[in-house]
């Protein structure tokens, strides 16, 4: 069985067409693992929301989902998140919000659990840090967690204590004894200064878990960022991947 697994898509449909397309080009997925913030920062929420309910199997809820459907206030982000949860608040569809609210913040899939923030607040911890991923393991039963948020590629291998790698392009996690928590990057805005998107590829037959980044058209989708007029700020940060 392969799953991809995806997070911080962000309203940017561009990206995450090319890395369906990516998906589809290496062989077929048995499903695709969705771990949160489908909208926020980028101009596409309605078509994202649509494409997330048609190929994904499974998917958790992010902060900027819970803010976009209002189970969160927009006081905790910065301005120019808050202005673009503002934004895509009056653009998403009754079935976009209906979809929204549906999401669970925890769900297991065999060894993983998926969750968006941590396993202790699915909403809004990062797990950062190799004390944070070991505070974290008392949290989730499974062997191995899933988390986004942070938008960093990163593998936390956890024995007595945890250990922190980052992931690039190829990097491949061999599944073992170790518990392991595993941050695919983002999609829609990576933020470890590689501007391509982010995901995994999880293979149940190899165990492994290996790390993809796909270029895809950033000033195509600056520019209907633009003529949304979404912060300048976010705008920006996708060129260089900040
Ligand atoms: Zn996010």
């Amino acid at each position: 069985m392969k799953y991809a697994v995806l997070a911080d898509v962000h309203a940017n449909l561009t990206a995450l067409e090319m890395i369906l397309k990516d998906i589809d080009n290496r062989g077929s997925v048995d499903g695709i693992w969705c771990l949160g913030d489908i909208v926020g920062y980028g101009p596409d929420p309605h078509q994202r929301i649509e494409l997330v309910r048609q190929r994904c199997s499974v998917c958790v809820a992010g902060n900027h989902d819970w803010a976009t459907i209002r189970k969160i206030g927009t006081n905790h982000f910065n301005v120019a998140a808050g202005d673009a949860i503002v934004w895509t608040r009056k653009r998403l569809k009754p079935e976009d919000v209906k979809y929204a609210e549906s999401l669970p913040l925890t769900i297991e899939m065999g060894d993983f659990t998926l969750t968006h923030g941590s396993p202790r607040d699915p909403i809004w911890e990062y797990i950062l840090s190799e004390a944070e991923a070991q505070e974290s393991l008392k949290y989730f039963k499974t062997h191995y967690c899933l988390i986004g948020n942070s938008h960093l590629p990163l593998l936390f291998q956890c024995e007595k204590s945890c250990a922190l790698s980052e992931l690039s392009d190829g990097s491949v996690i061999k599944l073992g004894e170790k518990r392991l928590i595993i941050n695919p990057g983002s999609v829609g805005q990576p933020r470890d200064n590689d501007p391509r998107a982010s995901y995994a590829i999880y293979d149940g037959e190899a165990g492994t878990v290996t790390l993809h980044r796909v270029e895809y058209d950033i000033p195509a989708v600056q520019l209907r960022m633009k003529e949304s007029g979404l912060p300048e700020k976010l705008i920006k940060r996708l060129a260089s991947g900040q």
